[in-house]
């Protein structure tokens, strides 16, 4: 061990030193409080000898200005004091300075040996706490790590990387909420890839997905304001969300999403203009009143339903701006049927 040994008589030092010799330890030596407290900073010391009774600066001092110089407990160093006079007043004013311990002078070997070995396992106890600590905020940071990249995946649709029904139905929840509260319209686009089915048939699955991708990619490109939102709501549909935009502008952007996809390119030869496309539904809430998020999704369905009629490739828009009246009307209805969507491969 490196100890710092501090003590203004030179016998007292030379005695103490001797001892350490001895024992195999390395002694480094202060004769005052102050070059104590310079040589501890310095040197990193396994544990320090400290005398009480010094000229300037002072055992007890020292020890104090040990302490406030380590931040926490993984700079504790252990601290032993030795005095002549060790009456309870003095161990107690050396241990509220910080000492952990104290010796009777003269010091006997077998004494100092006993507590050098008392610190030494102290000091084994603290390392370990330490690197368990540091063990323990390892395995901390790993685990915020996964549950973060964890949630993040439960929210995207791992072929489009948009997010995936569940996210579309959390934002969906969300964006009703917000439209009601700040009279705000909200818009949603049902998207449904044209003769899809015929595309896999022809060109394979594998082909599908990735034209599925290049359509997604479209899709997220075309949408400008942060508050836009896209989602794979499964298989070859498609679901966005824009958040305080009027019907207009609901329109516009479907159009340009739709002309956006036709401008691939991608060879569908049995979809009427010979490429892929999309048809698109558009519904919007009005802006004062409440409704219902089915009743937005179910108008966006039907409007989607009418653009696949009218011959594919198209925008319709719903007729009514969603409002709780329409709301109503379609969660009494018991007829409504929303039409379903594909789960996936197949559906
Ligand atoms: P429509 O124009 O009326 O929408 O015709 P469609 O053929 O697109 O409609 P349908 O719902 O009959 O077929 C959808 C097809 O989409 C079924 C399936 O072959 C394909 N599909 C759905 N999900 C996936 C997917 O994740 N990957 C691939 N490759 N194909 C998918
Ligand atoms: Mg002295
Ligand atoms: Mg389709
Ligand atoms: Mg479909």
């Amino acid at each position: 061990m490196k100890i710092l040994v501090c003590d203004d008589s030179v016998i007292n030092r030379q005695i103490i030193g001797g001892y350490l010799q001895q024992m195999g330890h390395k002694a480094i030596y202060a004769d005052n409080g102050q070059q104590a407290v310079e040589l501890f900073t310095k040197n990193e010391p396994d544990l320090v000898l400290i005398d009480v009774e010094m000229p300037g600066m002072d055992g007890y001092e020292a020890t104090r200005a040990i302490r406030q110089s380590c931040y926490d407990f993984s700079q504790w160093t252990p601290i032993i004091f030795v005095s002549s006079f060790i009456d309870d007043e003095s161990i107690v004013k050396g241990i509220e300075a910080g000492a952990d311990d104290y010796l009777t002078k003269p010091v006997s070997a077998a004494v100092l040996r006993a507590k050098i070995h008392a610190m030494r396992r102290l000091a084994a106890m603290r390392e370990n706490l330490i690197d368990f600590g540091k063990q323990l905020r390892e395995v901390n940071e790993k685990l915020l790590n996964s549950n973060q990249l964890l949630s993040e995946l439960s929210l995207k649709d791992p072929l489009t990387r948009l997010g995936n029904r569940r996210a579309f139905e959390e934002t969906l929840t969300r964006d009703c909420r917000s439209a009601i509260r700040d009279n705000e319209p909200l818009c949603l686009l049902m998207i449904d890839v044209d003769i899809f089915k015929s595309f896999n048939d022809t060109y394979g699955h594998q082909a599908g997905d990735y034209c599925l991708q290049q359509v997604a990619q479209v899709l997220k490109q075309g949408l400008h304001r942060a508050s836009d939102f896209a989602s794979r709501y499964g298989g070859e549909e498609f679901a966005i969300l824009l958040a305080d935009t009027p019907f207009a502008g609901g329109m516009h952007v479907a159009d340009r999403l739709r002309m956006g996809v036709e401008a691939l390119q991608i060879q569908n030869k049995r979809a009427p203009l010979g490429v892929v496309t999309i048809s698109i539904g558009v519904a919007c809430s009005k802006i004062d009143g409440e409704f219902a998020s089915e009743a937005l999704v179910a108008a966006a369905d039907a409007a989607l339903y009418e653009a696949k009629e009218h011959g594919r490739n198209c925008v319709m828009g719903a007729k009514t701006l969603v409002d709780d009246s329409i709301s109503k009307d379609f969660l009494k209805s018991k007829k409504h049927q929303r039409r379903q969507p594909n789960a996936g491969l197949g559906g």
